[in-house]
């Protein structure tokens, strides 16, 4: 069946252990104890990587930040090479779809272990057909933390892709609830900030502006791949602060994800924005297929 998960399993997910090759396990069995930190606390990390036709996209840049956000929770430094391999054997196990996610968990393990639990699953892609051709309604939420959150109060952990997804996933359905389909966060000064799961990018003419990661956002790769390829258009790209107010003169807003690409925003606060519809599938077609 082509949408059953395909689960394998890190024995040795932590560098510094000696090394195992990742086993393939039952997805639909139990695998983790109830005294895992992972589960009792959201004490771990996550990276959602794309297979678009089979190519796993930006998996290097995903690793990089999975070691980042390790880094930050004090997690042991994550076996790359283990889980790029993990990654890979889950892709090739799962039977061709046209995108494939492959989720990438890390956990600090049972409580006093000192062994992390880690593993790969892989499962279809939702349909984002009609967001990316139709674009998505937009909802600024405020995040209730200031600009300098990331240096007032790092154990936040803001900035790191950590298993702690309650409140974003809490504010999906507060937008929901009110008929939007995403929401984009602002900060205590109305700072543009990011989605629950995306990253907002904003053209000004020939130039493309996202929020920089200092504000307590998480550094997007799909963003990154949008930029590289204005970049190779002769557009101009800048990590900018932005306030809401901003975004009014921006001739078109764009929310970048893992999952769904790039897809246009149609209205911002129930009030409707334009896209250029050949631009946004130029991009589209580039984040389908370009590999990093
Ligand atoms: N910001 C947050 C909080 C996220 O969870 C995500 C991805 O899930 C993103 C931004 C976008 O990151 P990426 O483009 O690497 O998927």
């Amino acid at each position: 069946m082509n949408d059953s998960p395909v689960l394998f399993v890190l024995p040795s997910p932590a560098a510094g252990h000696p090394s195992a090759d990742p086993v393939r396990a039952d997805a639909s069995a139990p695998l983790l104890r109830a005294d895992d930190l992972g589960v009792t606390r959201g004490d771990g990390i996550f990276e959602t990587i794309n297979a678009v036709d089979g190519y796993p996209q930006a998996l290097e840049a995903h690793l990089a930040r999975f070691e980042r956000s390790a880094t930050m929770l004090d997690l042991p430094a994550p076996a790359v090479d283990t889980w790029r391999s993990a990654t890979l054997a889950a892709l090739d196990a799962h039977p061709p779809v046209p995108e494939l996610l492959l989720k990438l968990v890390m956990t600090r393990g049972v409580e006093g272990s000192g062994r992390c639990s880690g593993w790969v699953l892989a499962f279809p892609n939702s349909d984002f057909s009609r967001e990316r051709t139709e674009g998505i309604d937009l909802i600024t939420l405020d995040r209730a933390y200031p600009a300098d959150i990331m240096t007032i109060a790092p154990w936040l952990l803001q900035g790191a892709k950590t298993l702690s997804y309650a409140l974003n996933m809490a504010a999906l359905r507060y937008v929901r609830a009110r008929g939007a389909d995403d929401a984009i966060f602002v900060s205590t000064e109305g700072q543009v900030l990011e989605g629950p799961n995306s990253t907002l990018v904003a053209k000004f003419d020939d130039r493309l502006v996202t929020p920089p990661s200092d504000l307590g956002i998480l550094a997007g790769t799909s963003q990154g791949r949008l930029f590289r390829w204005a970049q190779q258009r002769g557009l101009s790209t800048t990590y900018d602060r932005l306030k809401v107010d901003d975004l009014e003169s921006a001739d078109m807003l764009w929310v970048c994800s893992s999952g769904r690409l790039v897809v246009p925003v149609r209205t911002l606060d129930a009030k409707p924005r334009t896209w250029d519809a050949d631009l946004h599938a130029a991009a589209l077609a580039h984040l389908r297929t370009a590999r990093d």
